[in-house]
C-alpha cells in the first residue's frame, strides 16, 4: 500500500495562533514528542523572522534524529541561507520555499507581474537546491490561482530542482471536489509531475480542512500538511491527527500507509494544549475529553454489550489509557526515573534531583499520585528557560470572604536580588493578587486571558492556571501548576511577566501566511 507522509507544522504554522509565544525549550520538547509520534516531517519555524525563532530551528534540528527538518523561507537569499545555517546539522535537512501565485497576492502584496513571481520562484528554488536535496516549494493562495497559471510555475520549479510541490488552501476557502480536482489538474497539465512529491496543506476557515485533505490523498497526493489539535491562525489547520484516524479507520476506502504510531496521538494532544495553552474543546474528534465517552444510557448499554456497536475508536488505538495510579509517598528515586524514561523525557542529573523533591513535596499533600502529575511535573522543569535573573515569587496571602473586599499581600523578588512587597484590592481573588504583583513590576499589564484546568482528576488533583497578558504590546503566556488554585495562578502570571523579559528582545514574531 502507498504511503502518506505526515508533514507537521504545529511549531511554524501552528504556532502562529494568537498569543502563543513558545520558548526553545518547549518547542523542543513538542518536536521530541512528535518525532515519538512518527512524523516524517517537521516544519520546526522560519528562520529569518527572529533570532529566537532560528535558535529554536537549530536546537531542533541537532536534536532530532529521525524526521526530517525543514525550515521556512520566502524566495529571498537571505530567508534560505538563514534556513541552511539553522538546520545544516540535522540528520535530515530540509527547506520549504514558498510564493503567491493568486492575483491578488500577486498585485496588491508582492507588486510582482506573473513572469516576474515565476522568474523569482525558479531562480530561489535553483539558489536552494545547491543547498538542499529535499526542497519543497510551495505556491501560495494556491486555490485561488489560475490552473494554467500554476501548471506552468510548477513545472518550471520541479525542473529547477524542486523535490515535493505544495499546493495550500492558505485562506480555508476549498471544498473538497474544487480541491481534489486541482491535483488531478496538475497531474494531468504538468509534464515532469511525476518527479515529484505532492503535497497538501488545509486551512479550516470553512470547517473543511480535514474532507479537504482527504480529497487532495483520493487525488494522488502523498504528503499531508497540518498541526496537531488543528492550531493555527484564525480557524488553524487540518488536524493532523483526525487525517491519521479518518485514513486508519476507513482503510476499507483509503488503501494508505504511515508511519504514525497512533498510540502517541493522545500524548502529543496533551503536550501541544499544555504547551500553547490552547485546550482542546471537550467534542473535539479524536482527541477531546468527551471523544469517547458515552452519555445516553441507549449508547453505554451498547458499548458496554458490544463496544464496536457505537465506538469506531477505542480509546487504547489512540494512547487514552486509565490515569495509572503511580507512586507514593515511599517510592524511590529508581521508580520515579523509570517512570519518566517511560515518558520518553530525558533529564540531566540536577533536572531529576528537582523533579524528584518537587514528587516528594506533591506525595505529602496528595495520596494518589499519578501519570498525569508526574508529566506536569517533569514538562515544568524541562521547559523551564531560565538561567536569566528573574522576578520570584517569595510568598504571598490572598483573603476573602463573602462581606468583605478581596485583597492580596505579595513579596516578590526582583531580577536584581530586591525584595518587594505591596498589598492592594481587587474585586475577586485572583483580580487582587495580580493587581497586587503588577504594583511591584516596572510595566502596564493587561491581563487577557485567564483559564484553570485540573491535571488528571480527583478531588485533590492539580490545578493548572494559564494566563495571557499583553506588556507594550506583546502577547506572553504563562502557565503555572500547583496544588492550590492561587498558588497556581500566581506562578502562571509571574511566569508570563518573566517570558517577556525573555522574548522582549529575542522573538518578535513574523507571520507569514502560507
Ligand atoms: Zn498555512
Amino acid at each position: 500500500m502507498p504511503k502518506i507522509k505526515f508533514f507537521d507544522t504545529t511549531l511554524r504554522d501552528g504556532e502562529q495562533s494568537p498569543g502563543v509565544n513558545l520558548n526553545k525549550e518547549e518547542k523542543l520538547q513538542i518536536a521530541r514528542q512528535l518525532e515519538r509520534y512518527g512524523m516524517d516531517r517537521i516544519e520546526a519555524g522560519f528562520p529569518a523572522s527572529s533570532k529566537g525563532d532560528f535558535e529554536a530551528v537549530q536546537a531542533i534540528a541537532q536534536n532530532i534524529k529521525k524526521s526530517t527538518v525543514l525550515g521556512l523561507a520566502r524566495t529571498v537569499k537571505s530567508d534560505i541561507d538563514a534556513v541552511y545555517e539553522a538546520v545544516k546539522d540535522a540528520a535530515k535537512p530540509a527547506i520549504h520555499v514558498f510564493i503567491a501565485t493568486s492575483p491578488i497576492h500577486m498585485e496588491y502584496k508582492l507588486k510582482k507581474t506573473p513572469e516576474e513571481v515565476v522568474e523569482t520562484a525558479v531562480t530561489m528554488v535553483r539558489y536552494a537546491k545547491e543547498k538542499f536535496d529535499h526542497v519543497e516549494w510551495s505556491a501560495e493562495d494556491a486555490t485561488r490561482s489560475d490552473r494554467a497559471f500554476l501548471a506552468e510555475i510548477i513545472e518550471k520549479v520541479i525542473d529547477a530542482g524542486a523535490t515535493v510541490i505544495n499546493l495550500p488552501d492558505t485562506v480555508g476557502y476549498a471544498t473538497p471536489e474544487d480541491y481534489g480536482s486541482m491535483f488531478r489538474y496538475m497531474k494531468e497539465h504538468v509534464p515532469n509531475i511525476d518527479k515529484v512529491e505532492l503535497s497538501c496543506h488545509c486551512h479550516n476557515d470553512l470547517g473543511l480542512a480535514t474532507a479537504n485533505t482527504l480529497a487532495a490523498i483520493q487525488n494522488g497526493v502523498t504528503q499531508v500538511e497540518g498541526a496537531i489539535n488543528g492550531i493555527g491562525e484564525r480557524a488553524g489547520n487540518v488536524a493532523l491527527e483526525e487525517v491519521a484516524l479518518a485514513l486508519h479507520v476507513r482503510s476499507d476506502y483509503f488503501p494508505y500507509t504511515s508511519s504514525l504510531k497512533f498510540d502517541e496521538t493522545k500524548r502529543t494532544s496533551d503536550l501541544v494544549a499544555k504547551l500553547t495553552g490552547m485546550y482542546v474543546q471537550a467534542n473535539k474528534a479524536i482527541v477531546g475529553r468527551n471523544a469517547f465517552s458515552h452519555e445516553s444510557g441507549i449508547h453505554q448499554d451498547g458499548v458496554l454489550k458490544h463496544a464496536e456497536t457505537y465506538e469506531i475508536i477505542t480509546p487504547a488505538l489512540v494512547g487514552v489509557t486509565p490515569n495509572t495510579l503511580f507512586l507514593g509517598k515511599h517510592s524511590g528515586r529508581h521508580a520515579f526515573k523509570d517512570k519518566v524514561n517511560a515518558f520518553g523525557i530525558d533529564l540531566t542529573e540536577a533536572e531529576l534531583k528537582e523533579a524528584f523533591q518537587q514528587f516528594k513535596q506533591l506525595t505529602d499533600h496528595k495520596k494518589e499520585v499519578t501519570d498525569d502529575d508526574i508529566y506536569a511535573i517533569v514538562m515544568e522543569i524541562k521547559t523551564d528557560s531560565s538561567n536569566i535573573d528573574k522576578y520570584e515569587l517569595i510568598q504571598f496571602s490572598v483573603s476573602y470572604d463573602t462581606k468583605d473586599t478581596p485583597a492580596a499581600t505579595v513579596a516578590l523578588k526582583t531580577p536584581n536580588g530586591a525584595k518587594v512587597e505591596a498589598t492592594e484590592q481587587g474585586s475577586g481573588s485572583v483580580e487582587a493578587l495580580y493587581k497586587t504583583i503588577n504594583s511591584l513590576i516596572d510595566e502596564e499589564i493587561t491581563l487577557i486571558d485567564y483559564q484553570l484546568n485540573s491535571v488528571g482528576g480527583g478531588k485533590d488533583a492539580l490545578a493548572e492556571a494559564h494566563v495571557q497578558i499583553n506588556i507594550n504590546e506583546q502577547i506572553n503566556n504563562g502557565r503555572g501548576t500547583a496544588q492550590d488554585v492561587l498558588q497556581a495562578s500566581a506562578n502562571a502570571f509571574v511566569q508570563a511577566v518573566n517570558r517577556y523579559y525573555i522574548h522582549k528582545n529575542a522573538n518578535i514574531k513574523q507571520l507569514v501566511h502560507e
